[in-house]
């Protein structure tokens, strides 16, 4: 038995699964899933000594790699400091105004803990500045597991046996329409049918948990002048795409212009951190400013937004997103000269489209190329063998980070020619 199988059969009698987050558990691709000790660079390191180059990064959070030295040091400084201190504070300031003067959409934001928080508090601004109570959403994406937007969710329910989570409240159920991406039409009727009833309509604009779904930017721009004419706000949930694709996100690259948007990962540096900001007017509706409520404990908690600005600050002049575009490009060349495997990439975010046939880009869940899961699935274990680590599941995307170079990919796609049928 190894040490990894040691402590599954011990988690398993504390936590659900023996985990804390679903995807965690392997269930989509099988067997134990590894208990890592570690990471470093572009490497983790499991509690049974093996290395693997990480391709999953944490799920997004880790642009920089394992161990950024500038951020360890942010953080060692902060924990020097005191770690909670529970009152005004200059980090989140610092942070704060970083993000605002870079960003012009982001007018006012807040800090919470998570991308579920951020989306959850954005969809109450938008409730309450609307006076409107349904929320549109679109088949596929997830924004958190706020009971609103657990209806036709990818990520870890992706390849639930339902595609809604049990347990939701009857009123999340009525007020939450949902849309098909990659479909004027479908739009076009909804709003037809309940433009004056819908608050906001949020859309990750690049969605990346159900393996990577690029919209064409005419959707997007569609669904932008709908929201618009009907009254609706609109969220762009950039928890994966924020600060990945480009200091900006996504919106820039499509030439639009979210009401409010809402981040995490990356804005954490890999802590708990997300945000939600957006024009001046909304986010004054915000306690203690206005009547919507929204706090927390650890809110802005200062070793986290040390970590986020140090983290920040070294992609802010857009020089390591061009070194990740030109790294990226190697593996999409490399990888499409592979006949078993297509992939879909947009800046250091890939996803291994097994099955797909070149030429043709899958953008809706419906177009998700059949016998993808089990291909993923019978690859993954050889793959972990040579010492690739791929999220354990075919629905996540891949990520690249600062951390990895040339010679990394290489290996990842000489392990993949190696596996992938
Ligand atoms: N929105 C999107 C687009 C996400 O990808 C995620 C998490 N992967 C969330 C929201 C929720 O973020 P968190 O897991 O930090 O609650």
């Amino acid at each position: 038995m190894t040490h990894s199988e040691e402590l599954y059969a011990r988690a398993l009698r504390v936590a659900p699964g023996g985990v804390h987050s679903p995807v965690r558990a392997f269930r989509s691709v099988g067997g134990t899933p590894l208990f890592m000790s570690g990471g470093a660079g572009a490497r983790l390191r499991d509690v049974d000594g093996r290395e693997y180059l990480d391709f999953c990064m944490a799920f997004g959070p880790l642009i920089l790699g394992h161990g950024n030295e500038a951020v360890r040091s942010a953080v060692t400084e902060a924990l020097g400091r005191g770690w909670s201190l529970g009152t005004a504070e200059p980090y989140s300031l610092e942070l704060g105004e970083f993000i605002c003067s870079r960003i012009p959409w982001v007018q006012n934001l807040r800090f919470v803990n998570s991308g579920t928080e951020a989306v959850m508090s954005a969809l109450r601004v938008a409730r309450a500045a609307t006076g409107r109570s349904k929320i549109l959403k679109f088949e596929g994406c997830y924004h958190g597991h706020a009971d609103a937007m657990l209806l036709r969710a990818g990520s870890g329910l992706a390849d639930a046996p339902l595609p809604d989570s049990a347990g939701l409240g009857a009123e999340a159920v009525r007020e939450t329409l949902v849309a098909p991406l990659d479909d004027e039409p479908a739009l076009e009727a909804l709003f037809a049918a309940h433009g004056r009833e819908i608050a906001a309509a949020i859309i990750e604009p690049l969605p990346a948990n159900y393996g990577l779904l690029p919209q064409r930017p005419a959707f997007l721009a569609t669904l932008a002048r709908l929201a618009r004419q009907h009254g609706a706000l609109l969220i762009l949930d950039e928890v994966i795409s924020g600060f990945r694709v480009g200091f900006q996100g996504y919106a820039p690259l499509v030439g639009i212009e979210p009401d409010l948007v809402t981040y995490g990962k990356i804005i954490g540096g890999g802590f708990p951190v997300g945000a939600y900001g957006g024009r001046r007017e909304l986010m004054q509706l915000v306690a203690p400013v206005g009547p919507v409520y929204q706090a927390g404990t650890l809110s802005a908690n200062p070793v986290a937004m040390c970590a986020g600005l140090a983290t920040l600050q070294q992609l802010a002049d857009g020089t390591l997103y061009a070194q990740l575009e030109a790294r990226a490009a190697r593996l999409e060349r490399a990888l499409r000269a592979l006949p078993a495997l297509s992939v879909q990439r947009v800046g250091s975010i890939f996803w291994l489209c097994l099955g797909g046939s070149a030429g043709s880009v899958v953008r809706t869940p419906k177009q998700y190329p059949a016998g993808c899961v089990q291909r993923y699935t019978a690859m993954y274990h050889p793959l972990l063998a040579r010492g690739i680590y791929l999220a354990p599941s075919a629905f996540e995307v891949g990520f690249l980070s600062a951390a990895h170079d040339d010679a990394d990919i290489d290996l990842l796609c000489a392990a993949l020619a190696a596996t992938a049928q």
